[in-house]
């Protein structure tokens, strides 16, 4: 990306010529597209210019630097595997790191994809490319039995879930709204239920999406084209919670008017996340009455530590096809076509869209 709002750039760079000790050249297999990349290109995120975007890939192993001999959960690590990795890198021992342990919010946090300019060495620091340079201290996964497909079609996504519904917990037999029927809203849905959530309820559109929430299991859909005004979508989830709201209501849109929305979806005493707002998309009236009148405790979930990302190619790997995340790639595009990918991803309407250089 040479500038926000502007057309991605094919530019060469020269591969290195040395690996480091601890890091690694890796040949990109798949890169997935997020609607991060989308809120990354039209300026919403603070990043440097250019950048490589793509923070959710899989690649093989080209070359290994010295000491890199186990992926971070001990796995034996050769030339030619599969890996997959965490996109943040943390430096383990500043305030929030090593103090008050909220790592995601590690102040000297840099992410692939994101936070490297891409005219300096290594160059290679995101997923659309050829090649990515992994650098030391990344914490890196080897997938072996589990599909690109798997991995890009639960993307950062899945990570996500699983750190946010860490910290508000799902209780066995729970009743979970979930706010948003794309990648995330899909993931959190995957998540919940996995937790013991018994009735899952998905507000999103359109009906391709909610297809696929139904695909992982959800009780029931609410189309917002159908239910077009808030109090329709409420008088809708109140009939299905025995007309006291949901246990739990989890914010997989981005949108800020969907949160005062999303208060009033909880049961009293319920609980609220605010997952999909890792973009600024602005501010929006609440009215705090509400959180005091129905004890609400709300909660919000920054990106991901590396120990979520081993959770998730295990939870991949042994879910057995009751999540289809590799059925969730409908679009393919190659390196040359990274436009379209991202102008596609931007209309929120696809399932998800992968590079394959
Ligand atoms: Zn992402
Ligand atoms: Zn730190």
């Amino acid at each position: 990306m040479p500038d926000f709002r502007q057309p991605l750039e094919i530019r060469e760079y020269p591969l290195p010529e040395k690996i480091e000790p601890g890091a690694a050249l890796v040949k990109v297999e798949m890169a997935g597209i997020c609607g991060t990349d989308v809120h990354l290109w039209k300026g919403q995120l603070a990043t440097p210019l250019p950048i490589i975007m793509g923070h959710e890939t899989v690649g093989v192993i080209e070359r290994l630097g010295e000491g890199l001999e186990t992926d971070w959960t001990g796995k034996r690590l050769r030339e030619g595997d599969r890996v997959t990795w965490s996109a943040g890198m943390l430096c383990g021992h500043c305030h929030h790191c090593a103090v008050i342990r909220q790592p995601t919010r590690c102040v000297n946090r840099s992410a692939y994809g994101i936070s490297f300019n891409s005219d300096d060495p290594p160059h290679f620091s995101g997923g659309y490319a050829e090649y990515i340079y992994l650098r030391p201290g990344t914490a890196v996964f080897k997938l072996s039995d589990v599909s690109a497909e798997a991995v890009t079609g639960a993307g950062c996504a899945l990570v996500t879930a699983i750190h946010g519904l860490e910290r508000m917990r799902i209780d066995w037999g729970d009743s979970v709204v979930i706010q948003g029927s794309g990648p995330v809203g899909l993931a959190a849905l995957a998540v919940a239920k996995s937790s013991g959530a018994l009735t899952t309820i998905v507000i999103g559109g359109p009906s391709p999406r909610l297809e696929s929430a139904q695909a992982f299991g959800a009780d029931y859909t609410i189309n917002i084209e159908e239910f077009a005004d808030s109090a329709a979508r409420l008088a809708q989830v109140k009939h299905l919670t025995k007309g006291f709201g949901a246990d739990a209501v989890i914010e997989c849109v981005g949108s800020p008017s969907v949160v005062p929305e999303g208060f009033e979806m909880c049961r009293d005493g319920g609980k609220y996340l605010v997952l999909g707002h890792y973009g600024d998309a602005g501010a929006v009236p609440i009215n705090p009455h509400v959180i005091t009148r129905k004890q609400l405790m709300v909660y919000g979930s920054w990106a991901s530590e590396p120990r979520h990302m081993a959770a998730a190619i295990e939870f991949l790997r042994k879910q057995d096809g009751r999540f289809p995340f590799e059925r969730l790639l409908t679009h393919s595009f190659p390196l040359d076509r990274a436009n379209e990918a991202l102008q596609i991803t931007a209309q929120w309407v696809s399932g998800k869209s992968v590079i394959v250089p």
